[in-house]
C-alpha cells in the first residue's frame, strides 16, 4: 500500500475519494530546480494523493531524483514517489538506489524497465548483471525494504508488447510479483483506457490503475513524445487543435478544455483518480482543476 502522511491511496479509493497525483522530472539546473520548487509549492494545496520524480536516462539526474524526492519527504507535506528504471544497473547498483530512496525517507517507487538508449521500439538488452523485466524490480523493490511499489501500464498496450493480451499478461506479473497500483502513458481517449480496463481486468488484474493526462498546450510538442513513445495523437484530437496552429492563446484554452473532457470522461469510465504529467510546471493542471470545479 503506497506509504505516507495520513491515509494510503487505496483508502482514498476505497472511502470514495478520487486520487490526484502529479508527475515531476528531475530538473537539470538552478533555475530548473528553482521552477519545479514553484510547481510543487502550488500543487501542495491540492493535498494529491503522491506527487512522482522520474527516473533520467543516465548521467547526474538519476541522483538529481533521489535528491529530490527526499527534500519532498523531508520539506513539505507531499507523499513522494521515486520512479526507477533497470537501464544501465546491476542488480547491486539497484538494491544500493533502493537504499538511498529509504535512507531519504522515500518509502513509494514507480519500478520500471526503461527504454533502449535508441528508444522504446529498440531492441532491448539488459545489463550484464542486471534486471530484464520492470516484473523482476517489483519483486527486488517488495523484498529490500519496505517499499510500496507502482508500474507502468499502456492504454493501447506497450509498443513492443507482442499482443495487447500478452500486455496485459505482463501487467498481470507486475500486480503479482507485488505491484499495488500502475499509473498509465498518456491517454488521449477514454476508450483506450476503458479497454485497457477490460484487458487487465480479463486476466485477473485488479490493482487501481491511474490514466495519465498531459494536457496539450503545445502540439509539436505533444506529438513528438506520443510518437516516441509509439501511439501518436489521435487524429480527432488533432482536428479540434489544428484551427488554432497559428493562435498559442487559443490552442492552450482548447487543450485545457479537452484535458478537462477527457478527465470527466475518465472517471466516467471507472478510473479510480488522475494522474498528471505537469512538466514542472503547475498552471495548466490548477486550469483543469478549475475547469473540473476542484478546488483546493
Ligand atoms: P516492462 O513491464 O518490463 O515491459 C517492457 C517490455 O517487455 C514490454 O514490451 C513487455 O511486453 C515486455 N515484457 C515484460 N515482461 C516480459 C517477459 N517476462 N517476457 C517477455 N516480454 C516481457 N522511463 C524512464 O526511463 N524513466 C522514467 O521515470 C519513466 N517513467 C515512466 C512512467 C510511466 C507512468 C510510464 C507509463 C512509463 C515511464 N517510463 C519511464 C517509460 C518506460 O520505462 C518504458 O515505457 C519502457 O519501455 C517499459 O517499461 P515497463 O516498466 O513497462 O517495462
Amino acid at each position: 500500500m503506497i506509504q505516507g502522511r495520513g491515509r494510503s491511496m487505496r483508502q482514498r479509493i476505497e472511502d470514495g475519494e478520487r486520487s490526484f497525483s502529479f508527475e515531476f522530472f528531475p530538473p537539470k539546473d538552478a533555475e530548473g530546480e528553482e521552477q519545479l520548487w514553484r510547481a510543487i509549492t502550488e500543487l501542495e494545496p491540492y493535498d494529491p494523493t503522491f506527487v512522482s520524480v522520474t527516473y533520467g536516462a543516465g548521467g547526474s539526474s538519476r541522483d538529481t531524483t533521489v535528491r529530490i524526492t527526499g527534500r519532498i519527504a523531508r520539506e513539505t507535506s507531499l507523499v513522494p514517489v521515486g520512479h526507477l528504471t533497470c537501464v544501465g544497473h546491476t542488480r547491486d547498483e539497484l538494491e544500493a538506489i533502493l537504499d538511498s530512496y529509504a535512507e531519504a525517507g522515500v518509502a513509494n517507487v514507480l519500478a520500471l524497465r526503461g527504454d533502449p538508449e535508441d528508444g522504446p521500439r529498440a531492441d532491448w538488452t539488459p545489463t550484464e548483471g542486471g534486471l530484464s523485466y520492470a516484473s523482476e524490480l517489483v519483486e527486488l523493490a517488495s523484498r529490500r525494504g519496505d517499499f510500496a511499489v507502482a508500474v507502468a501500464a499502456f492504454s493501447l498496450g506497450h509498443p513492443s508488447a507482442a499482443s495487447l493480451e500478452e500486455d496485459a499478461r505482463v501487467l498481470l506479473a507486475k500486480q503479482q510479483a507485488g505491484a499495488e497500483f500502475a499509473i498509465t502513458d498518456m491517454v488521449f481517449s477514454a476508450d483506450d483506457y476503458a479497454g485497457l480496463l477490460e484487458r487487465s481486468a480479463a486476466v485477473g488484474v485488479d490493482i487501481p490503475l491511474l490514466p495519465g493526462i498531459m494536457p496539450i498546450l503545445n502540439l509539436r510538442q505533444v506529438s513528438r513524445m506520443a510518437e516516441l513513445s509509439g501511439h501518436p495523437v489521435p487524429d480527432a484530437v488533432r482536428a479540434r487543435l489544428t484551427p488554432y496552429e497559428h493562435d498559442p492563446a487559443g490552442l492552450r484554452a482548447e487543450g485545457i478544455a479537452m484535458a478537462a473532457e477527457l478527465c470527466e470522461a475518465l472517471l466516467d469510465a471507472g478510473a479510480p483518480g488522475l494522474h498528471f504529467y505537469t512538466l514542472n510546471r503547475s498552471r495548466a493542471t490548477r486550469e483543469i482543476f478549475s475547469a473540473l470545479r476542484i478546488s483546493v
